[in-house]
């Protein structure tokens, strides 16, 4: 049988171990309320815990219910979401709160099936609901749990191909306990996240090195591998930000794919060019001026900066401009010029929200 294959065993050492060492005092693992276990699973898919955490609470309070959520408007949830990024995660929170008062009562779905049919809510998601809320066998496989399960039983190789996601699954299934999933799964989670960390494992201090396949093995227990973060291409981009004689300030809703989806933002002049050409600046924003109808006359462009997603970082210079305009006033309009303490009260980007909270 292959190593990957056999029972490793690691409920019995890790279930002690959680006891004593576990993060018990997370918010999330005060309830068994489907709602709010949900919400944690959601704001955690790609966020480390301790940004996730001010969000939960926040988001709680604006939102207690499935009911509150799906009955607020958009534009609320992704203003309580600001800043968190990945925001297609907001929009799909608002939609599956909505399936969940529509077609479900009000009440998390309880099978698989259900579950994973709610808009961001994948297998492993689903599971860690139905364990945690209702108690099910279910056996999760978050960033964590599968860092620790591919060291553990000594893979190889791309640990999100096919082969090692099949592999992954079985042993996931195989090693939750029957009758303790909810905490068995807490268990892994914290193991990835206190000891089995990306880098710099602490195997000594780790309850599975009897059973770890990767302990005793320096270069396979620094495996999987993350991705390069300096290798991250850059992008660049002029954010246009016009103020009218009232000090109104005009924004642009983002379309809701590609990056900022759905959010308010400064309306952006993609270029690389001019960040660095004057005139090449004065013609874009000419031609951009007359494509929305706007008239702008360029103050001033400030300081490159730098924003990091995922994928890739963005380089970004904010062009001031004056703006003369009596439209743009449509509330159904995608551009649009806001009072700034109403502009603060909709989902911003992080460095948008920064930046309008400086103005006057
Ligand atoms: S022994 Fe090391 S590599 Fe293995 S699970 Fe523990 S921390 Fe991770």
């Amino acid at each position: 049988m292959a190593l990957a294959e056999e029972r490793l065993g690691l409920a019995q050492l890790l279930l002690p171990w959680y006891r004593d060492h576990g993060r018990h005092e997370l918010p999330w693992r005060q309830t068994r309320d489907d709602y709010a276990l949900w919400l944690a699973e959601v704001l955690l898919q790609q966020t480390q815990v301790r940004t996730a955490l001010p969000y939960y609470g926040r988001f709680l309070s604006a939102f207690p219910s499935w009911q509150d959520l799906a009955s607020a408007p958009l534009d609320a949830v992704l203003a309580q979401w600001s800043g968190l990024g990945y925001y297609a995660r907001a929009r799909n929170a608002h939609r599956a709160a909505q399936m969940v008062v529509q077609e479900h009562g009000g009440r998390f779905p309880p099978t698989m099936a259900a579950a994973m049919a709610l808009p961001g809510v994948g297998r492993s998601t689903a599971a860690a609901v139905l364990a945690s809320a209702y108690g099910q066998d279910q056996a999760i496989l978050d960033a964590n749990a599968r860092r620790v399960l591919f060291r553990a039983a000594g893979l190889i190789g791309e640990p999100r191909s096919s082969t090692n996601d099949r592999k992954l699954w079985r042993i996931a299934e195989a090693e939750t306990p029957a009758g303790a999933a909810h905490d068995y799964n807490q268990a892994i989670q914290d193991l990835g996240a206190v000891l089995c960390r990306a880098a710099r494992p602490d195997c000594p201090n780790c309850p599975l090195q009897s059973r770890c396949r990767a302990a005793a093995l320096p270069k396979r227990r620094e495996l999987p591998r993350e991705g390069d973060r300096s290798a991250r291409p850059r992008r660049y981009a002029t954010l246009l930000l016009a103020r009218d004689d009232g000090g109104r300030v005009l924004l642009q809703r983002r379309p809701e794919r590609g990056i900022w989806g759905g959010l308010w933002s400064l309306p952006s002049l993609d270029d690389e060019q001019i960040l660095v050409d004057s005139s090449l600046r004065a013609q874009v924003l000419e031609r951009y001026a007359a494509a929305v109808g706007l008239v702008l006359h360029e103050q001033s462009l400030g300081p490159v900066q730098r924003h990091t997603f995922s994928h890739f970082s963005l380089e970004y210079a904010v062009l001031h401009a004056s703006l003369r305009v009596q439209a743009v006033a449509d509330k159904g309009s995608p551009l649009l010029c806001w009072d700034l303490a109403a502009a603060l009260q909709l989902g911003l980007p992080s460095p948008i929200r920064r930046l309008l909270e400086q103005l006057d």
